[in-house]
């Protein structure tokens, strides 16, 4: 089986950079790819029982791909769904501690 935690951190990697770094004017194709990424979470994640619940979450709150700044706080508040689960700590979700964390660093 996938070890669950190390597959975690590289998707959440993946996924907080390249909503860091989307557009804030997505064109029609960026969009519908972000989408595409999106959803086939559910269906390929290789940690079946996470994939199952983040279908869940995402059908109830769908991917904002309108923006960067959209995307980037939707991205933030669907990892905290899967913190809450799992007892570890809700993330601040303005902009600035997204981009601090996976755009720019901290501010020296
Ligand atoms: P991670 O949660 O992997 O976070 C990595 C880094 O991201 C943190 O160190 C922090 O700097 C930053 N961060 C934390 N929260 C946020 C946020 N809200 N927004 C932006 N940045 C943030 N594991 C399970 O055991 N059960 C599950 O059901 C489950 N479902 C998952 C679903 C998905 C879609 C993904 C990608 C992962 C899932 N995981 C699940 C894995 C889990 O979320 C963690 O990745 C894993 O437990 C390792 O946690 P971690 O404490 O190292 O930090």
């Amino acid at each position: 089986p996938p070890d669950v935690e190390q597959m975690g951190r590289a998707t959440w990697t993946f996924l907080h950079t390249t909503a860091a770094y989307y557009p804030e004017k997505p064109s029609p194709t960026h969009r519908a790819n972000m989408l595409l990424l999106l959803k086939a979470i559910p269906l390929l994640y290789a940690c079946t029982h996470c994939a199952d619940d983040f279908g869940k979450d995402i059908a109830v709150n769908p991917p904002d791909v309108s923006s960067r700044t959209g995307l980037s706080r939707w991205l933030c508040e669907r990892h905290n769904e899967v913190n809450t689960k799992l007892g570890k700590a809700r993330f601040d979700c303005s902009l600035n501690s997204t981009d601090e964390r996976w755009k720019d660093g901290p501010a020296d």
